[in-house]
């Protein structure tokens, strides 16, 4: 017998009337089912929710409504996305592996939790997995934890690629729950750890995620998603930067960028964004945007490299896109 309660939900009003405490819903189930075995995640009851008719991706005027159940990899391959929005394809396609992308969902991406080592071992204290045990990381081997946004109880990276290309172009989160529907910035959506790493969205519990729209790119098509690496397929990011920009007779006059694999959650940059407009499009401004972005990174013991690294990728983003005007 399952030490846990499973039923199929047709539709969102079944799924919100079927959450009880400690449920929990699953789709793609390519992370929560992993943490399953790994006894970090013991929910009472699992809400199948594929029967949900969210799987489509839509235009929405300029911009495209992208249902919480399309799966990674047909998002990466749809032609609006390919042709409005680049930057997402090629975030998709440096996640993950092609198994994993057939089976994972958008709305299972926002909410993918962190692969610090410390978390996915239940025989080390970590606040995030039990609030009030302390933080292994800390101390301990923390290479791939974050500069940006940690707090005295958790370090932890958000690891999904998806999510940094998505800060980037001001999605937005589309959610339902027993108190009607709302919608929220997708950079709003994840939280920084603070005093309560356990909490790591603005879910209350039981809501869904149905959609995430993408306003009309004005000028995304000439973007791109770096991603740095230890091996070249099937690893988090060191670093990542979703960048995207714009330029007229040698003047930046608009970018934007989000970090990934150094902050606690999807790091959009707006003041090297806001350092960038009106600035030559040279190496030397990119290069100075790159240290604005920088300059509230904070290191541990074995990750400072990661400061530079993430210098030196947006610096290389920047000049790839000012070489694309
Ligand atoms: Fe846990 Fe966060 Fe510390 Fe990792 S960094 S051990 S997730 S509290």
């Amino acid at each position: 017998m399952l030490p846990f309660s499973y039923s199929k939900a047709a539709d969102a009003e079944a799924a919100l009337r079927e959450f009880s405490a400690g449920a929990k819903y699953v789709a793609g189930g390519t992370n929560l089912l992993d943490l399953m075995k790994l006894r970090v995640e013991m929910p009472g009851q699992l809400i199948d929710i594929n029967g949900l008719p969210l799987g489509e991706v839509t235009p929405l005027g300029e911009g495209v409504r992208i249902g919480a159940l399309v799966r990674n990899s047909a998002l990466a391959y749809h032609p609006l996305i390919v042709e409005r929005y680049p930057m997402v394809s090629q975030a998709l396609l440096a996640g993950a592996s092609p198994q994993l992308r057939n089976m994972a969902t958008v709305g299972g991406n926002l909410m993918q939790r962190t692969r610090c080592v410390y978390f996915r071992d239940a025989s080390y204290p970590c606040n995030k997995r039990e609030p009030g045990s302390g933080c292994a990381a800390l101390e301990g081997e923390n290479r791939g934890h974050a500069v940006l946004g940690g707090s005295a109880q958790c370090v932890a990276v958000m690891p999904s690629d998806l999510c940094v290309a998505l800060a980037a172009l001001d999605a937005v989160v589309q959610i339902t729950g027993s108190s009607g529907e709302r919608a929220t910035p997708l950079v709003d959506f994840h939280l920084v750890p603070g005093d309560h790493p356990e909490r790591e969205t603005l879910l209350a519990p039981g809501e869904l995620i149905t959609a995430v729209d993408l306003p009309a790119p004005p000028f995304a098509t000439r973007s791109l998603y770096l991603k740095i690496r230890n091996r070249a397929s099937y690893a988090f990011a060191l670093v990542s930067v979703a960048a995207a920009l714009d330029v007229e007779d040698g003047t930046v006059t608009a970018a934007r960028l989000a970090l990934g694999g150094v902050g606690t959650k999807p790091w959009r940059a707006r003041e090297a964004e806001a350092a960038l407009a009106g600035q030559p499009a040279n190496e030397e401004s990119y290069r100075a945007a790159a240290e604005t972005a920088m300059r509230d990174a904070r290191p541990l013991q074995h990750n400072g490299f990661k400061i530079e690294m993430a210098k030196r990728a947006i610096t290389r983003a920047l000049i790839t896109l000012g070489g694309m005007q």
